[in-house]
């Protein structure tokens, strides 16, 4: 009972929908019900706690859960203001929930660098970073803590300047706000509580991360099928994207043609398959890969 591996996530909200999509991805099954708590894995020895992300990293630092899934953001908020007292490992970026804490003002307005910080008000939901960032760039401004809304702040007169979470800035713009500086680029990561795991744990740990590894390492990877002139393998080679060894097939019937297939870990444009086809590649397909394991 005690031996099952306790994992804090999201409940509901921008990291928990990917949250569980990247644990289903790794072969648990489990159903997070609305009012729920926990979720019990029920094809591995894991627990789910259902919280709100500002307090996984409590969760984790306190061992009530051996792991969590959060957002850098809110992980180095809550490490920055309990005064580095919090001792977390974090073991592995998850490539998901990507977003930048950014530095934002009236857009057309006085303030749209940096400098011109000095001796304003700042609101934001993340004060401890912007205080550390401001002390770091010797900037004398003061940060007001809002806990949700901040992007009206300069609109109502509380703040010269907002530091928020940006992704597409679409919300920044509809309140005429446009963002100058990153200070914070953001994804998930998955943390680890410093207490040793039982040796069942960590056996259901290691299965789980290196699942996890390869969740991550192909998201956004393909697999390319092509064939090629022989005489054009190296310039092939070199055009696939993350790829350093790719398979080579001779093709039945055929002197000079060969099949070439790769594990291609960054993005396939259509300008990567047209750069291809200017070699002499035909018959290109690209495929999604589902899983993979070293
Ligand atoms: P809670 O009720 O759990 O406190 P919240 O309102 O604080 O939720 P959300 O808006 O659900 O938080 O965002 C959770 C986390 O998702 C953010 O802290 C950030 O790490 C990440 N995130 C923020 N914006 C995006 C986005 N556009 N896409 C994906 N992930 C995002
Ligand atoms: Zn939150």
């Amino acid at each position: 009972m005690t031996d099952r591996l306790r994992i804090a996530v999201q409940k509901k909200g921008r990291l928990a929908d990917e949250s569980f999509a990247a644990l289903k991805k790794c072969g648990l099954k489990f159903t997070v019900r609305g009012d729920g708590l926990l979720a019990r894995v029920k094809n591995m020895p894991i627990d789910l706690f259902l919280v709100r992300d500002d307090d996984i990293p409590n969760f984790v630092a306190s061992g009530v859960s051996d792991l969590g899934i959060v957002g850098e953001n809110v992980l180095l908020e809550e490490v920055l203001s309990s005064g580095g007292r919090m001792k977390i490992d974090t073991e592995r970026r998850l490539g998901f929930s990507k977003c930048r804490l950014a530095l934002a003002s009236i857009e057309k307005g006085p303030i749209s660098r940096v400098e011109d910080l000095k001796g304003t008000k700042i609101a934001t939901s993340y004060p401890s970073i912007l205080a550390k960032y401001l002390q770091d760039n010797k900037i004398d401004a003061t940060p007001i803590e809002m806990k949700g809304a901040v992007e009206l702040a300069p609109r109502i007169g509380v703040a010269a300047a907002i530091c928020d979470l940006v992704s597409s800035g679409a919300t920044l713009e509809a309140n005429g706000l446009k963002a100058f500086k990153t200070i914070l680029e953001s994804e998930a990561v998955l943390i680890k509580s410093l207490e040793t795991l039982s040796p069942s744990k960590q056996d259901t740990y290691d299965r789980l991360v290196s699942r996890l590894d390869g969740v991550v390492r192909s998201r956004g990877s393909k697999y390319i099928m092509l064939n090629a002139p022989k005489s054009q393998i190296e310039n092939i080679t070199k055009i696939l994207p993350g790829s350093d060894a790719p398979t080579i097939i001779p093709l039945g019937g055929s002197d000079d043609l060969v099949a070439v297939q790769a594990v291609c870990t960054e993005n396939v444009f259509w300008e990567t398959l047209e750069a291809l086809q200017d070699h002499g590649a035909r018959s290109i397909l690209v495929l999604p890969i589902e899983k993979m394991l070293a």
